[in-house]
C-alpha cells in the first residue's frame, strides 16, 4: 500500500497508528489505507518475502545461503 503524499490536515483527528497523538488542523498528514496518519507516523510496509530455495525449500538469507550448506 503506498501511501498518499503528505497534505496540511484541515480538520481535528487522530492518527491511525500506534502514536494516538491528535491530528490538529495544519500538521502535515497523509491517507494510509484510507487512514489519516501524521506525516512520519506511516506504518512500515511488509517486507519483501525472501526467495525459497528450489531444492531445500528454505528461505534464502541475505547472502543467498540456505539449507542446502554443509550438505552431502
Ligand atoms: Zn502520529
Ligand atoms: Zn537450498
Amino acid at each position: 500500500m503506498t501511501p498518499s503524499h503528505p497534505f496540511p490536515a484541515r480538520y481535528d483527528g487522530t492518527c491511525a497508528v500506534e502514536c494516538g497523538s491528535r491530528i490538529h488542523p495544519g500538521d502535515m498528514v497523509q491517507y494510509v489505507e484510507d487512514q489519516l496518519v501524521h506525516n512520519g507516523c506511516v506504518p512500515a510496509d511488509e517486507p519483501e518475502p525472501r526467495p525459497v530455495c528450489g531444492e531445500c525449500f528454505m528461505e534464502q538469507a541475505v547472502n543467498g545461503a540456505c539449507g542446502c550448506e554443509g550438505m552431502p
